[in-house]
């Protein structure tokens, strides 16, 4: 009996120890940079098994679309205890490597890496963006092991941004707790002009790559002021440091957000004028806004990620809807726009969704469960068909946070229910359902929401903008009201001269007379096409109900179609902030945006 009990406990600790001491590490190094190659070595020590599959993700969370990155992989190759051993690919994105029961295996691959976005792997002679989620791989069923990452920069590289944990006393090297964080961890190697500063108790550094015209002193202060006011809707910061990863480009922007850190991109002129100014520190507010929504208070869809296929959710309105309309609450509330802009940034917004025909035909829940398939896969119909939940979930944030504020005469706001469900998030660590948010709101407001959800997010109602607004006594223009301007309905490209039809609006007159996509237009009522940009009255002559002749080619064709002008269907909205609004508009107005 002893025996047998000295025995069971040997196993357990074996078993046990044999666990934990499984050890993943990886070196990235850098032979052919300006080729824009990654080599990466993978070591695995501690693991007993036949086999091991080793996977890429398919996707980077953040950005809702399959992109594979196993197909910038090359030259895999794996070694156990130091010899050769067999590898094969099982799926798109699975390697299976044989003998792994000695108790160290070596993976060497290849990445290539030439795509610039915030979302992929770019490297060059001069520096190398190394987007996580197309850099490593994982072993199958171990994505909460940990990991630690020793970047090799090439000759006359100098340093390394990112938001993992440095490993102390060892130069470039990192650790993760666990796959998900090193997914989430983007990597910048070069020499990148980097700043710091403090705010809300958090330091942040700002690696600024390929150039610009910024000035350092004023973003800090500006940046710091963002995250201020930021941090004040949810009353905590969850994070020691914070990394800005910035690529300036020629022409450039989007942004990716990510735990702790976020890829940004701008142009390198952005910072001259005030406008792109703003813009930048706009998309500062976007991707810091994150951090808190859809990074920790997120649906329940979206973390734990599966890194092999599409994640669906519905709820894409409130992840990057609601952060879209809080980056404008953020720089106003940071002084950093007026109360003026910030009510005609938001107006435009609702005018941009009520004027897409497609916000009459798919509903912001369907676009962000189609996410994948449409909103990141546009063509010519996308607007005709589609809504994005980026604007529409902005708007319905507009009339969300009005309708609590409303409700609850000046006490409550969508800030509250903000914060409500970052803390329930923290404490059940997990991502919330459409019930548990609904049932929050309806909470927080005290009122049934049940009908402003199947107008605005399991229907396609227009906005009762004029009504929501006027809860805060902003009374909205439409400048197009009793106007009526004939339309034909198309957007054009120039392409070598020549006038090529690019969008048909649903419809318009256009549509109904059937102009199509790629006609090329070679008049207007028998004045050349040339000329019609200059004498604009071949249209703007006309009156509704007009007839005007299109000749266009198709297909190497000319055909000819008389269009049948329509009445512009469009709005165009303008706010006017009531000096002589009532207390009750007063205080929903100062719970709402603090003006
Ligand atoms: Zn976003």
């Amino acid at each position: 009996m002893k025996k047998s009990l000295l025995g069971l406990v040997v196993l357990l600790t074996l078993s046990m120890t044999s666990r934990s001491q499984v050890k993943i590490g990886f070196e990235v190094s850098f032979i052919e940079p300006q080729a824009h190659y990654a080599e990466v070595e993978m070591n695995i020590s501690g693991l007993n098994k036949d086999y091991i599959d080793v996977k890429m993700p398919v996707w980077a969370p953040g950005s809702y679309l399959v992109r594979e990155f196993a197909k910038n992989v090359e030259g895999f190759k794996a070694q156990a205890a130091g010899k050769a051993v067999k590898s094969e690919k099982v799926d798109k994105n699975t390697w299976r490597i044989y003998n792994a029961k000695a108790s160290s295996v070596k993976i060497n691959y290849r990445v290539y890496g030439f795509e610039a976005s915030v979302r992929t792997s770019y490297i060059d002679d001069s520096h190398a963006f190394l987007s996580s989620t197309g850099i490593f791989m994982y072993p199958d069923g171990m994505i909460k092991s940990p990991s630690t990452v020793k970047i090799v920069p090439f000759q006359g590289w100098s340093k390394v941004s990112t938001g993992l944990e440095p490993v102390k006393g060892q130069q470039f090297t990192y650790c993760a707790a666990d796959f998900d964080i090193l997914f989430d961890s983007p990597i910048e190697v070069g020499n990148q002009d980097i700043f710091e500063f403090t705010a809300a108790g958090v330091r942040h550094e700002v690696a600024m790559v390929g150039g610009g015209n910024y000035d350092k002193e004023r973003l800090k202060v500006d940046m710091a002021k963002v995250v201020e006011a930021s941090t004040a809707v949810y009353g905590e910061n969850p994070n020691k440091h914070y990394t800005f990863i910035v690529h300036h480009f020629q022409r450039g922007g989007g942004g990716l957000e990510h735990i702790n850190s976020t890829v940004l991109g701008a142009s390198r002129e952005q910072y001259t004028s005030e406008s792109g100014y703003t813009g930048f520190l706009n998309l500062v507010a976007h991707e810091y806004y994150h951090l808190w929504n859809v990074k920790r208070l997120r649906p329940v869809a979206l973390g734990p990620f599966d890194y092999d296929k599409e994640n669906y959710t519905t709820n894409l309105w409130i992840s990057e809807g609601f952060t879209a309309y809080y980056e404008n609450k953020i720089m106003l509330n940071a002084g950093l726009i007026d109360p003026q802009t910030f009510a005609n940034n938001l107006v435009t917004a609702v005018a941009n969704v009520e004027n897409t025909p497609g916000a009459k035909v798919q509903t912001v829940a369907e676009a962000s469960f189609d996410a994948w398939i449409k909103f990141y896969r546009p063509n010519e119909n996308s607007s005709n068909t589609t809504i994005s939940y980026y604007s529409k979930g902005e708007v319905i944030g507009l009339l969300m946070d009005l309708e609590i504020a409303q409700a609850t005469k000046g006490a409550k706001s969508l800030d509250d229910v903000m914060k409500a469900m970052y803390l329930h998030g923290k404490t059940s660590q997990r991502g919330y359902t459409d019930a548990e948010f609904k049932a929050m709101v309806e909470k927080i407001s005290g009122i049934n929401f049940t009908d402003f959800y199947a107008k605005y997010i399991n229907g396609t109602h227009p906005a009762e903008y004029q009504k929501y607004l006027g809860y805060a006594g902003i009374k909205v223009k439409n400048e197009n009201e009793g106007t009526s301007i004939p339309y034909i309905g198309v957007a054009s490209r120039n392409v070598d001269g020549g006038i090529f039809i690019t969008a048909v609006s649903r419809n318009s007159a256009a549509w109904v007379d059937g102009l199509n996509v790629n006609d090329q237009v070679i008049s207007v009522d028998g004045v050349p096409v040339e000329a019609v940009v200059e004498r604009m009255s071949v249209i703007t002559g006309k009156k509704v109900g007009d007839v005007v002749k299109f000749q266009v080619v198709r297909d190497g064709l000319p055909k000819t179609f008389a269009v049948t002008l329509k009445a512009n269907p469009n709005i165009k909205l303008t706010a006017v902030i009531d000096d002589k609004a009532t207390a009750k508009q007063l205080a929903v107005r100062k719970r709402w945006a603090g003006i």
